[in-house]
């Protein structure tokens, strides 16, 4: 507490000095009291500051005995992370999908007012932990041989406090040692230091971002397979047998190393040595046909699942804050599966948006900061010469990044080709930029920036989904911010069902509610499209039924129908394409005999 005499005599005696150096003087002097005041303070009430521990290195000796924890992604990308993982020679674990219990654990052992995923996310590693304790594990042997890796970023949000917070809730929780190690999602491809236990270094990047693309589209296909099975349960059977093939196929995979002699000489050379490599590593993965071919079995075995397109449902497209969208458990209330029993088909998020957004943020502050570094001002108008330096500087940064995202956009395109380019594009980002830019400034960081607004507007406009559900976390700074724009923006575009949720751990019936009554309004516009698509083709639903059963190819969810300009549902899309498919089988009209007519 400040002292009443303290606060009067600061706030009463007026600066009376003349000089610049007598006035300076004193509000060093004023400072300094002030600080000391601060740290008596400080003392009196015994506050412990929490400060970053330094951490026991995980070292490469370490790297056959002790296990690696990591999770909060959905299944499918984390079976595969696991196998990468596997191939290069480490112990992995998977943490559960966090639940309630987790996030109370997350409450009871972190820092007050954090935005629910750092509650999930660390109350669920310090449950794991807990539970290795009470199966006869002595702590010390957890400490010893466990670590947890995730993601870490510096961002203006708490995601830049996630590493603080994990240390500090395993401290309270009594796990105080517990290594956990972070790779900087932001910090290119090589983050390797030499005698780190985990290399973060091309090979590890390569092999993760093929797991997270290909766990991407094959989450994408399970969920537009589900609401149409015909016999339930087939598409979780087939995925479940897609996931063990991958997984080994990732398992086995053999990173490419420069071998026999000529690899001998292309490393020996100064010039060239580590380049080499690296370049060999790089065309691997883009010439390499391995993952693609191992989608396409997994592709021909999915094909055996039937589906009846015909079923009206509502497209809801998700979007939101990264993990609440992502997260397949009580972090998002269980929303994918609520949806589909409610009748809904789930339009997922790919992970892969994420990285191009990230390529394309790195681009544009790249492009803003073009001749000023971190500690440098611009150049004086007059030094051409080192203004000249920093812009080429900045274009090959640009081209640097360029290059990352057709890279990125083409593998992802191979991936998606190998299953029938059933799972959706990724999206255009310098598109969403425009669409999101007026709404929402694309240089405002934190979250999913303005992203939330443009792919609400992106996805109702182009006529991809009935409905936008925004999952975002309690506490939430960047989704608070873009709520406030999400009302101008539905303003704007009447005939957007947009519901924004925000998810906080509890109070799950009353979010299922909300959901409810909005996709009341969702399958009312998705009825009415199939009404008005039935009118136009002067069919019957039974008609085109009866036709997709004659024609198996039609039941194939592999099967490409073409998207229809105006129409959103998969059943309207599917009556329309089937009309022309029979029309095109229809025998030709007799001819009309000469001279009839006008
Ligand atoms: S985006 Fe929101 S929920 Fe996610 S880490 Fe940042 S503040 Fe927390």
């Amino acid at each position: 507490m400040i002292s009443a005499d303290e606060t009067a005599r600061h706030e009463n005696v007026p600066l009376r000095l003349t000089s610049r150096d007598a006035i300076e003087q004193e509000v060093r002097k004023r400072v300094d009291e002030e600080r000391r005041r601060l740290e008596r303070q400080s003392h009196a009430r015994d506050r412990v500051h929490f400060h970053r521990p330094v951490e026991r290195p995980f070292t490469a000796a370490e790297r056959h005995n002790v296990t690696i924890l990591f999770g909060g992604l959905t299944w499918k990308h984390e079976w595969l992370i696991r196998s990468a993982f596997e191939s290069a020679g480490y112990k992995v674990e998977l943490l559960p999908t966090p639940d309630v219990a987790g996030f109370q654990l997350g409450k009871e052992y972190g820092n007050n007012g954090q935005c629910n995923p750092t509650y999930f996310t660390v109350g669920n590693l310090v449950q794991f932990l807990q539970g290795l304790e009470a199966e006869g594990m002595s702590r010390q042997d957890i400490i010893d041989k466990y670590i947890f890796v995730t993601a870490g970023a510096c961002g203006p949000c708490r995601f830049g406090m996630y590493e603080a917070e994990y240390r500090l809730a395993l401290r309270n929780s009594g796990f105080d040692g517990f290594r956990v190690l972070l790779f900087q999602q932001s910090g290119g491809f090589n983050q390797a230091g030499e005698a780190d236990g985990l290399e973060m270094n091309v090979d590890f990047f390569l092999a993760f971002l093929n797991a997270l693309n290909m766990g991407d589209v094959l989450n994408d296909v399970g969920y537009q397979m589900r609401p149409f099975e015909i016999e339930e349960g087939a598409t979780d059977r087939a995925m479940a047998q897609a996931m063990e093939d991958l997984k080994e196929v990732l398992r086995t995979h053999r990173n490419q190393r420069l071998d026999g002699r000529m690899g001998a000489f292309l490393t020996s050379l100064p010039a060239v040595g580590g380049m080499a490599e690296k370049a060999g590593k790089f065309a691997d993965a883009l010439l390499g046909k391995e993952y693609p071919e191992a989608l396409r079995q997994v592709g021909d075995n999915l094909r055996a699942v039937r589906i009846d397109r015909t079923r009206v449902k509502p497209i809801v497209k998700i979007t939101g804050e990264f993990w609440a969208q992502t997260t397949e458990g009580d972090g998002n209330y269980r929303m994918f599966p609520f949806l589909e029993r409610e009748g809904a088909q789930v339009l997922v998020e790919p992970i892969g948006t994420w990285i191009m957004y990230m390529i394309h943020q790195a681009k544009q502050a790249n492009t803003d900061r073009a001749g000023v570094s971190e500690d440098e001002a611009m150049p004086a108008a007059w030094r051409i010469d080192k203004r000249m330096a920093a812009d080429l500087q900045a274009r090959k940064k640009n081209a640097a990044l360029s290059v990352a995202e057709a890279v990125f956009t083409r593998e992802w395109n191979r991936l998606r080709e190998a299953l029938g380019n059933i799972p959706h594009e990724l999206t255009d980002q310098y598109e969403l930029q425009r669409i999101g830019h007026p709404m929402y400034n694309s240089r405002a960081g934190g979250g999913e920036g303005h992203l939330e607004v443009a792919k609400n507007i992106y996805y109702s406009n182009k006529d991809m989904c009935h409905m936008v559900l925004s999952l975002k976390p309690f506490g939430c700074m960047p989704s608070t911010q873009s709520d406030g724009v999400q009302s101008a923006v539905v303003n704007q575009y009447k005939d957007m069902i947009y519901l924004p949720v925000e998810t906080s751990g509890e109070g799950e019936i009353n979010a299922h509610s909300r959901v409810q009554m909005a996709l009341g309004e969702a399958k009312v516009k998705a009825r009415e499209e199939m009404e008005r698509v039935l009118e136009q083709t002067g069919r019957t639903l039974d008609e085109v039924r009866e036709y997709a059963e004659e024609h198996s190819e039609l039941q194939d969810p592999l099967y490409k129908v073409p998207h229809a300009k105006g129409v959103i549902g998969t059943a309207a899309t599917f009556v329309l394409h089937v009309d022309d498919l029979m029309s095109k089988d229809a025998p030709a009209t007799a001819a009309v005999p000469a001279g009839a007519g006008a």
